[in-house]
Formats: C-alpha cells, sequence, structure tokens
C-alpha cells in the first residue's frame, strides 16, 4: 500500500480480469444502464478487452453516456504559462531545472498583456500553469497573478474562471487559492506507479510520491472543492494507471464527500532535453482512445480534459467517447501568446493541434458540437458536492445548455467573423428546437436577444 493507492491490489485484480469473456463485458456494461458504479473489478474487465466487438461496445456504451449527461456540448478553455522557474527535475518535462535556458515569469504588465489576447481569442476560461519555485514563483506571486488576470478587463470581455496548475502545496497555500476565487485546482500524478514516479522525478522535491498523492486532500482542507487530476499517460501500464485514478478519486469520495471534478489525459510529447524512448509505456492511439471511453463509463459525472496535445483528427474523435472540455488555440510558452513574441523562450512541450481558437471553434459546431465558453458554475456556487448533486439527478442539464447556447452567441457576436456568426445563428436555431421545455427554451431567446442588443455575461 503506497499511501492510499494499493499497487497490490491492482495487481491482483488485473491478474485475475486476464481472460475477458463477452459475457463479462456485457455485465459491466448493463451496470451503465442504471448508472451503477463500476468496481475496480469492472474497471478492469473493461481495461483488459482486446476483441474489436468488446471494444466497439465500450465506445458504443460511452458515446451513449456522454451524450445523456453532457449533450452536446464541449467547454472551451486555454492554458496561461505565466513563470517557467523550476527547481524540479522532471525527466519528461522542458521546464526542468536540468534545461539551461533564460527563466523568466511574467511581470503583471506582460500578465495584462497575455490576458488581453487571450481575451482576443474569445477565451473566457484559463488553466493558470506554473513551474515550482517558492523563491521565484512562490504562492503570493500565483495569488497577485490570479488579481490581475480577473481585474484585466479588455475592449469587450475579461476572463470569468482561471483553474490552476501549480506544484503539490501546503494547506495553508490552498487557503491562499481558494481566496484568491480559483476555479478547480488541476495537478497530474503524471505516474501512480511509487518506484516509476521517484525515477522520473530525482532529486527535487516533486520526488516526494506520497506529498505529490495527498495534494488533493491538503487542497480540500483549504477549501478548494473542485479538483482536476491526471496522469500523463507513457510511463506506466496504462490499466494500472486507470485503476489507481479509480483509487484515487475513491479515496477522495471516502474522505471529502466528493471526488475529481475533472480528469485530464495527457500523453507524454516530445519536449526540449527528452528523450520519448526513455519511456516504456507510450500509448498508440487505439488504446488511447479505450481509455477515454472506459474513463467515461467509470467516472461518468467527472468532466474529461483533452489539450492540444493530441491532433485535431484525435480531438474530433475523442468528444464523441467522453472528452468533455478542450483547450484551443494554446501557446505552451511563458509569454508566448504575445504577437511576435521573439526571445529564448521554451515551450514546455509540442502541441499538435495548432488550429486558430475560431477553426476549432467552427469544426465543432461543423460536428454537432455547442463549444460553450461558460463561467458559471463556480460563480453561482454550484462547485463540490453541490455540483455533482445536481450533475447525477441531471438538473445541471437546464443550466449547462443555455448556458452553452448564450455563450456561444456572445463568442460569435464578439469575435466571429461573418461565417461563424452565421454558423452560429443557424445551429443555436437548430439547438433551440431539441430544448426540452418551453420555460427554458423562452429563457434562452430571451438571453440571446439580450445578447443582439449589447448585454453581456448572461447566465444561469
Ligand atoms: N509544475 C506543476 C507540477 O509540477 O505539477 C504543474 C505545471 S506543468 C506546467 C503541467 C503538466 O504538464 C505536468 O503536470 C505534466 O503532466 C505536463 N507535462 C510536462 N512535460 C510534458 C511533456 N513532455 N509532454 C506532455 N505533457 C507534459
Amino acid at each position: 500500500m503506497e499511501g492510499f493507492i494499493d499497487h497490490a491490489l491492482i495487481y491482483q485484480i488485473l491478474e485475475e480480469t486476464k481472460a475477458v469473456t463477452d459475457e463479462a463485458i456485457e455485465a459491466v456494461l448493463s451496470k451503465t444502464f442504471n448508472r451503477e458504479t463500476l468496481s475496480y473489478r469492472d474497471v478492469a474487465v473493461l481495461l483488459q478487452a482486446k476483441k474489436p466487438a468488446h471494444i466497439e461496445r465500450i465506445y458504443k456504451r460511452a458515446s451513449e453516456i456522454k451524450s445523456e449527461i453532457y449533450g452536446n456540448r464541449v467547454v472551451m478553455f486555454a492554458p496561461l504559462y505565466v513563470s517557467n522557474f523550476c527547481i524540479n527535475n522532471c525527466s519528461y518535462c522542458g521546464y526542468k531545472r536540468n534545461n539551461q535556458f533564460t527563466r523568466k515569469k511574467l511581470t503583471k504588465a506582460e500578465i495584462q498583456e497575455e490576458v488581453r489576447i487571450l481575451e482576443k481569442m474569445g477565451h473566457k476560461r484559463i488553466a493558470l500553469e506554473a513551474g515550482e519555485d517558492p523563491v521565484n514563483c512562490d504562492i503570493d506571486y500565483i495569488t497577485d497573478t490570479i488579481k490581475t488576470i480577473y481585474e484585466t478587463v479588455s475592449e469587450k470581455s475579461n476572463i470569468r474562471r482561471i483553474n490552476v496548475n501549480i506544484a503539490a502545496t501546503t494547506v495553508e497555500n490552498y487557503q491562499k487559492l481558494k481566496a484568491s476565487e480559483i476555479g478547480t485546482y488541476i495537478l497530474f500524478q503524471e505516474t501512480y506507479e511509487k518506484s516509476n514516479y521517484e525515477k522520473l522525478h530525482p532529486h527535487c522535491p516533486k520526488g516526494d510520491y506520497l506529498y505529490h498523492l495527498t495534494a488533493f486532500d491538503r487542497a480540500m482542507q483549504g477549501g478548494i472543492d473542485d479538483v482536476g487530476a491526471g496522469v500523463l499517460f507513457g510511463f506506466s501500464d496504462h490499466r494500472f494507471e486507470v485503476l489507481a485514478l479509480m483509487m484515487h478519486n475513491k479515496h477522495l469520495e471516502d474522505t471529502f464527500g466528493v471526488g475529481f471534478h475533472t480528469i485530464s489525459v495527457p500523453r507524454i510529447k516530445p519536449a526540449e532535453g527528452v528523450d520519448l524512448s526513455d519511456y516504456a509505456h507510450i500509448l498508440d492511439d487505439e488504446t488511447f482512445k479505450k481509455i477515454v471511453a472506459i474513463l467515461r463509463l467509470a467516472v461518468p459525472f467527472t468532466g474529461i480534459i483533452l489539450s492540444t496535445r493530441e491532433s485535431e483528427a484525435t480531438r474530433n474523435e475523442l468528444i464523441h467517447h467522453g472528452v468533455t472540455q478542450l483547450s484551443a488555440g494554446s501557446c505552451t510558452g511563458v509569454g508566448g501568446y504575445k504577437a511576435n513574441e521573439l526571445g529564448n523562450d521554451v515551450q514546455q512541450f509540442a502541441i499538435s493541434d495548432d488550429r486558430p481558437t475560431i477553426d476549432v471553434i467552427k469544426g465543432l459546431i461543423r460536428d454537432g458540437f455547442i463549444p460553450s465558453f461558460c463561467t458559471s458554475c463556480y460563480r453561482m456556487g454550484r462547485t463540490g458536492d453541490r455540483f455533482m448533486k445536481l450533475a447525477k439527478t441531471g438538473e445541471i442539464q437546464h443550466v449547462c445548455q443555455p448556458n452553452a447556447m448564450m455563450t456561444l452567441k456572445e463568442y460569435a457576436i464578439d469575435y466571429g467573423d461573418e461565417e461563424l456568426q452565421t454558423m452560429a445563428d443557424a445551429f443555436i436555431a437548430s439547438q433551440l428546437t431539441h430544448v426540452k421545455t418551453d420555460k427554458t427554451r423562452n429563457i434562452i431567446i430571451k438571453g440571446l436577444e439580450d445578447l443582439s442588443n449589447g448585454k453581456r455575461d448572461i447566465f444561469l
């Protein structure tokens, strides 16, 4: 047992579920029809599936669940890297301390500049990213940055939700993040396999497996309700990682009454000073897709986040199988959004989908998805178990659907070209016909009119 991740139990379950039968797969899938919680063993059965027919069944069920719970909405965001100072030596990361380049953190004016560029792209929700450095990038720098971002009101709008992805820290620091009104606190475990974890993080604070693993406990003790987990796939057996994610989630549910708000599914990408051939578990596309679909079935109410590390084609496919949030127009360098930025900047890792945000939005609409710029839940106090209760009863639909349509309309008016405006109007009109009650439809129609008349930031 390593903390609450029972390594021996995971290996035992994987051993016992090796032979997958049609009956075993169907028995697990049948549980998903009445939203029964899947056991570790159930999840393992799905993870062990190899036959194309079994995998097709998993995809089909995952797509159905995705559509039943989330409809056709996809939440949009972009990362904002504010500091690449880092005292860690994560073997896979371009920001590792052993990489020699001129480090920087953004000044207040530079943060405002980045925020204005993000705002011009139409973003309302960002993921704030920074390396770990208690001297050059302490918690006060992070909370000051959050304040600056919220206060930067550009020509048309402002950033309305900031999720934060910074290193594991103390309860006191999490209290400060909470007081800064962050959305979700995001931290990837990278790998749950302890010996691999330690090899990947040599001689640095992040190498303390248990301290990293228990970060969400401290975050929740510090008052943060929404936490976002992730594994950086490529380091250990993916089946181990998914079962460990389930154990982590259960630990939080048992201890704090609520599990992960989101799960991110990054795959290791090329980066400065990183040799991908060092990693034994690089995932092929098919296995990756299977993981996303299984997560959708295992934790149906937890958002799944996919970044621009993945290609346009993979992203387009995975939104059908379970992904609920996409980044767009991303840059993974500090100060990277600033137009014509020159100099010695190092990207944390390479991205694959480099389409401008507006092209991602048009692509989603063409494929029948509503890109949503909604940031309402945490502003309305729908966080933690309050959010989960609304999600589980399906009530959340009544706010998500209107918010998605209204924020898309706002995006189209403020940032769309003629093509997007026409597309968005026609698409929203068609989506209105799917709204279940007249009351909700009327609320949306009124909101759309108000937006056309110049009102902004309308949300339920
Ligand atoms: N410094 C914080 C920490 O230590 O958790 C988090 C910020 S870091 C900017 C965000 C994430 O980027 C890491 O948790 C890691 O999973 C991911 N990352 C690092 N190198 C990567 C690579 N080469 N390819 C893909 N993702 C990578």
